[in-house]
């Protein structure tokens, strides 16, 4: 999780998180509950009984979100795919997945469960709206619960557009993956669906803003160019990925494996420059094996103020580091690294280290990725 995100807490073992986008959006949504939706829907109350009503509504509707993301987290789990947490933002969430599933059903199924469980949520509340008059609850009651239906059913309906990064984007992408086999068509399709909708939405935008709804026009036209950046992105990743599926671990990992002495310290490793590795060997005094050493840790340490610091003191153990094969293609290799990549890996064949895998020998691959020949679709 990055800088901008404050952890809330764990939840069925997932770690749980917002980012700091969120609360403008959060005051908004309450602001609109507790000044338009709630004193129209219900009439004659204090303007702080439509502020807690509003608040508490807003609380409702993250929590929704969260139901919709912890779905997506729990089948990638059942489906034996890591996931490192959740993220709510802006106005939506994120959930971090370590790795792909490996088949395309379970692409689908992790995918197609969220927007499931926000159309669920909103049947849930219409059902219950429908009862409380009967039941004598307060009109403020009501219209919330139909309210959070409206808006479950517009979260459930939004995710299911065929644009990635939206879950219906995805569903699209591990369809045609599941049809032809092939992941990357899978992907290449629904960025090329994505981009229609995403030109469509700002197409209605512009209409919209024409025809004199300025507003609502400039939030589809916003939205569209938010997909269609997003899903270039994506398109792009796609690029990358079936290059790096070209090229073997072999071919990019530094070999033989660099050693240092573990007795320099991280100033002198950080003026000498280091010779640019990413994981070191470190040997002690009698030449013996002491353990391995990520550069990022050397580059903390110094930014931390302590370049007095001896590299042995911050060696890893082997058994600590991921092993990866040379003949394992780039793309299998990363994977399987996930966010490990930052300590990098050791190269391991037939019991024997060869070499060492880093971010920055990955990094000079993506940066030739253009010069590795022709792109295999598009
Ligand atoms: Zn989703």
């Amino acid at each position: 999780m990055g800088s901008q995100t404050i952890r809330l807490g764990r939840l069925f073992g997932l770690e749980i998180g917002f980012n700091w986008s969120l609360l403008p959006f959060f005051l908004l949504v309450a602001w609109t509950m507790a000044t338009e939706v709630l004193p129209s829907g219900a009439p004659g109350l204090s303007s702080t009984e439509y502020w807690m009503a509003g608040v508490l509504g807003t609380f409702v509707f993250y929590a929704c979100l969260l139901a919709h993301e912890l779905s997506h987290a729990l089948v990638a789990k059942a489906k034996g795919v890591k996931v490192s947490g959740i993220t709510l933002w802006l106005f939506g969430g994120v959930t971090q997945l370590e790795g792909e599933p490996s088949r395309a059903q379970d692409q689908a199924l992790i995918t197609a469960v969220g927007p499931l469980t926000s159309l669920a949520l909103a049947a849930f509340f219409f059902g219950a709206q429908q009862l409380l008059p009967g039941l004598n609850a307060p009109p403020i009651l009501v219209t919330l619960f139909a309210w959070m239906a409206l808006l479950n059913l517009v979260l459930g309906a939004f995710n299911l557009v065929p644009a990635l990064p939206l879950d219906g984007g995805r569903l699209l992408g591990a369809v045609v993956w599941w049809r032809t086999g092939s992941k990357d068509r899978g992907t290449t399709g629904a960025v090329r669906v994505g981009r229609f909708f995403a030109y469509l939405l700002i197409a209605l935008g512009a209409l919209e803003v024409v025809a004199g709804g300025l507003l609502n026009g400039l939030w589809l036209a916003l939205i569209g160019w938010f997909l269609l950046s997003a899903g270039a992105a994506e398109g792009r990743q796609v690029g990358i990925r079936s290059r790096l599926r070209q090229v073997p671990v072999a071919a990019v990992m530094t070999s033989p494996v660099p050693t240092l002495p573990s007795w320099l310290t991280c100033g002198q490793l950080a003026e000498s420059g280091g010779r640019g590795a990413g994981l070191y060997a470190l040997h002690g005094v009698g030449g013996e094996m002491v353990g391995f050493l990520p550069r990022s840790r050397v580059d903390e340490a110094v930014r931390a103020g302590h370049p007095e610091w001896r590299l042995e003191a911050l060696a890893v153990a082997a058994e600590q580091l991921t092993t990866v094969r040379p003949d394992e293609d780039l793309e299998a290799a990363l994977v399987r690294l996930g966010p490990h990549l930052e300590q990098g890996a050791l190269v391991v064949a037939d019991g024997q280290l060869v070499g060492t895998l880093a971010a920055s020998d990955v990094a000079r691959v993506a940066a030739l990725a253009p010069l590795l020949g022709p792109r295999p679709q598009d």
